[in-house]
């Protein structure tokens, strides 16, 4: 037997037959030395026997309940005999497989139980073998604990060999083994009891899946004892009885078989590895984060490592040593999408971050949920107990984890695998195409729900709920669905000829704007939420547009004015619904904080006939008569005198009215600024002028291009009384600037109004962010008036994270809703591009001559 071979795998389980095939591919002369049979614990005592078995139990459960499905059958029984000769051939023929594989991958095996025997050497049952390289994958034992007549009970192995069903099992250990357990024979009809030491089975597993499993368990009579500890295992009445303690009083459990499940423990027995220089820590075998132990040439992987105690991943470690080992590349393990099946019934599986580990370790996290009863498939299948559930990142909308209960589970769990291991978003899982009905769209459904806009459940919209979807009407499930196909399409078609109509959560302005009005009260919270709402659309509303222009969706320019969302929402809204807006061509936010719909703001931004100018105005142009938004009419400064005219209008015609002109610092650069500023003072026109000094005055900041930087100095010129207010703080610049708006009101003077604000990005991507140092930068970005105002709501009590958590997810639903409708607009036709235009031909526009007007 005797030989030299690059490298030598120990053990035979999942982690070493995969390591030795990938060593052989490789290149390696490698052998693999199993002392027991091929496969290991998974294939002999572990991950399939068990299976094999709980597909009878399931089997038979499907026969018992077929009636409802047309399957009847009488008197219907249970072989544990057979089950177990067919769980046998199974394992059989894997483990054949497993031989077969390694010869015809040119591994050469050895039958026997293998030592470290000095550098390079491998001593198997007294014949010697030398290697290059040696891997470690001797996996892992049952552990066991000093419980007074622990010799009663049965383990993992021999529960696997019992000759009948027990009529009672008590397990002792709610882990993944003895959940299995407890599941298979509560479905065989075991009277089941779970003795847990933990509060709760499946420590590793969220509770809420937990609980479903529990009820599950509980309606087929098993019993969990949870924080129960096991003091002892006694003959009792011809069988046995587990007595134990839970919260200091005893108690008992009678049974025909125990079976003790707590846990696995790294197996180095014989093996010698502390002789060899391998570093043990208890049982568990040290390996660095290549999987190199302390000796060379020395690799370890699998259970006996310690650390996720599964197959997949021993196979997983097994590639990554031997293409270390090999060269091939530098790999270390990475863990992150380490997906984790249960087989108990309903299936549990679960992958990345858990919502229980995402609060400990305060991670934020988006949840969206999605129940089988509402899939199309689960219900076919007549097993809709479960759910999905996914945890993103709120900002970038990564996967971080999925966690599933219900059918199949333990397949379901593949794609959200994938998705986590590759960084995929919420929306690419909801922008793939799921086929159906299959329960995999249930996925795809939680992944909408997490961004609130779940197609088939109810989404929450509630400001107190923290995730998306909840519980469905039967009526919505994806195979009942309504709209679907052709119905589907009618729906849009409708919607996007729907006239544009203002954006329902526009805050409902108190009457008045004082103090009282703004103070943070319980009563005021309506109207404050609201507020801080609109401030999160029009960020995210822009963050988003500056997408769709480097993806080409925007031609034109696209303006950016986030960090200016308190001064222009408290600006706006310090209006009465009849006074007008002049603004400058980056009026995103300001069309929105008037009340235009964001739909038809996103569809004007990308040249659509559903947009406020219908797509004539492009990315330059909102204008909304009714709600008296005069949105951008030129460059900078252009629309200043243009405002003069309006206050001008107002004036001929008696109105109360005021004009509120808002522009950039830039604007105050250039002779039309004083040239409006003297008209309006010079004919008394109500206008108030609104100077959104952001700091950036298009690359030129106001201090390094005036004398005067405190430009409300400017309007003093002009004998009008003028202020500076905080534009970070939006209680301030609506509390100030509505003070301002009803001076002129009353007296129809024109006043300035200074709002000292930052941006924090350059005007668009075109436009990069360099005017400014970076402690100028970091000291504003401290002064987000988004956050800013949240704290605020926050230390009154009439908010908190979990809310603010929830605004963002709606609003980010909302604003995906926006571009999905922008993008499936329609285009203006071609024959009535000057529709609307006041270019348009003479010929075409009847209504406009003169005698008309
Ligand atoms: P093992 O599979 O334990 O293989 C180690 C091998 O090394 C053994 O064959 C042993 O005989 C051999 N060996 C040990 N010492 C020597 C020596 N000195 N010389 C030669 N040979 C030696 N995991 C899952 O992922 N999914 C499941 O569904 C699942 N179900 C399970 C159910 C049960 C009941 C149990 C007990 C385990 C289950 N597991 C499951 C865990 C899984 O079986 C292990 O994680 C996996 O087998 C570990 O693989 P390994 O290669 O590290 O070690």
């Amino acid at each position: 037997m005797a030989g030299s071979f690059d490298v030598v795998v120990i053990g035979g389980g999942p982690g070493g037959y995969v390591a030795a095939l990938r060593a052989a591919q490789l290149g390696a002369r490698t052998a693999i030395v199993e002392k027991d049979r091929m496969g290991g614990t998974c294939l002999v005592r572990g991950c399939i026997p068990t299976k094999a078995l709980l597909q009878s139990s399931e089997l038979y459960t499907l026969a018992k309940t077929g009636e409802p499905f047309g399957l009847l059958a009488d008197n219907v029984r249970f072989d544990w005999p057979a089950a177990q000769k067919r769980k046998t051939a199974v394992v059989d023929q894997l483990v054949k497989g497993v031989e077969g594989l390694l010869k015809a991958g040119g591994v050469t095996s050895l039958k026997g139980a293998a030592r470290l025997a000095g550098r390079g050497a491998i001593d198997v049952d007294g014949e010697t073998l030398q290697a290059k390289d040696i891997v470690i994958a001797t996996g892992s034992a049952i552990a066991r604990i000093p419980l007074p007549g622990a010799e009663l009970t049965i383990d993992s192995d021999q529960i696997l060999e019992l000759r009948e069903v027990p009529r009672h099992l008590a397990v002792i250990g709610g882990g993944v083994v003895g959940m299995e357990f407890a599941a298979m024979f509560a479905a065989l009809g075991s009277k089941v009891t779970v003795l847990e030491m933990l509060p709760q089975v499946l420590a590793m597993v969220d509770a809420d899946l937990v609980n479903v499993y529990a009820k599950h368990l509980a309606g087929l009579g098993g019993e969990i004892h949870t924080s129960s500890k096991v003091d002892k295992v006694v003959k009792h009445d011809g069988g046995l009885q587990v007595q134990f303690s839970a919260g200091g009083e005893g108690g008992a459990v009678d049974a025909d078989q125990v079976l003790l499940a707590v846990g696995r423990v790294p197996y180095t027995h014989g093996l010698d590895a502390e002789k060899a220089g391998v570093k043990l820590d208890r049982y568990r075998i040290v390996v660095d984060e290549r999987l190199h132990t302390d000796a060379d040439g020395i690799w370890a992987i699998g259970d006996v490592i310690g650390g996720i105690m599964l197959a997949h991943v021993a196979s997983y470690e097994g590639v990554c040593a031997v293409e270390n080992i090999a060269g091939h590349s530098r790999r270390t393990p990475d863990y992150h999408a380490a997906p984790n099946c249960i087989y108990t019934d309903p299936e549990i599986a679960h992958v990345g971050l858990g919502e229980k580990e995402a609060k400990e370790q305060g991670i934020a996290v988006k949840v969206g949920r999605f129940p089988f009863a509402a899939s199309g498939r689960a219900l076919t299948l007549g097993q809709t107990e479960g759910f999905v559930k996914v945890l993103a990142d709120p900002e970038s909308g990564k996967l971080l984890g999925a966690h599933i209960i219900g059918p199949r589970a333990t397949d379901l769990i593949a794609e959200a695998t994938l998705a986590i291991q590759n960084g995929l978003t919420l929306e690419q899982i909801d922008l793939t195409i799921h086929a159906h009905p299959t329960l995999p769209e249930s996925l795809m459904e939680a992944a909408l729900a997490a961004q609130g806009r779940a197609i088939h459940s109810a989404n929450r919209r509630s400001a107190n709920s923290p995730s998306g979807g909840s519980a469905v009407p039967s009526g919505g499930s994806a195979a009942t669905s309504p709209l679907r196909g052709q119905d589907m399409h009618h729906n849009q078609e409708k919607q996007m000829a729907a006239p544009v109509k203002p954006s329902p959560p526009t805050p409902p302005s108190p009457s008045t704007i004082n103090a009282k009005a703004l103070a943070l009260t319980k009563e005021n919270r309506d109207f404050l939420l609201a507020l801080h709402r609109q401030m999160q659309l029009i960020r995210r509303f822009e963050e988003r547009a500056q997408e769709q222009y480097t993806k080409a969706k925007i031609g034109g320019y696209c303006h950016l004015n986030i960090g200016e969302e308190a001064t222009v929402v408290g600006g706006v809204l310090a209006l009465k619904t009849n006074d007008y807006i002049f603004t400058s061509y980056r009026e995103h936010g300001h069309a929105i904080a008037r009340g235009i719909d964001p739909k038809a703001v996103m569809a004007e931004l990308f040249g659509k006939e559903t947009g406020t100018s219908h797509g004539r105005g492009g990315s330059m142009h909102m204008f909304d008569a009714k709600l008296r938004f005069m949105g951008g009419y030129g460059i900078v400064g252009g629309h200043l005198p243009l405002a003069v005219g309006g206050g001008w209008a107002v004036r001929y015609q008696k109105q109360k009215d005021v004009v509120f002109c808002m522009f950039g610092d830039g604007a105050t650069n250039i002779g039309a600024f004083h040239e409006s500023l003297n008209m309006s003072k010079v004919f008394d026109l109500p206008v108030v002028w609104f100077c959104i000094n952001n700091r950036y005055g298009m690359g030129t900041p106001v201090e390094a291009a005036s004398a005067v930087a405190e430009i409300y100095k400017k309007a003093c010129a002009y004998d009008m009384e003028s202020i500076q207010v905080d534009g970070m703080n939006l209680r301030e610049v609506m509390l100030r600037t509505s003070e301002m708006v009803e001076k002129t009101r009353n007296d129809s003077q024109p006043r300035f109004v200074e709002a000292l604000c930052y941006r924090f990005k350059g005007h668009s991507v075109v436009d990069p962010d360099k005017y400014r140092s970076n402690e100028d930068k970091e000291k504003w970005r401290k002064a987000d008036p988004i956050v800013a105002f949240e704290h605020e709501l926050e230390k009154s009590g009439l908010a908190d994270e979990e809310l603010f958590k929830t605004v963002r997810q709606e609003v980010d639903a909302q604003v995906r809703d926006v571009i999905q409708f922008a993008d499936e607009s329609p285009d203006p036709k071609t024959d009535d591009l000057y529709k609307y235009v006041y270019a348009g031909q003479w010929e075409n526009r009847p209504e406009l001559r003169a005698e008309k007007v």
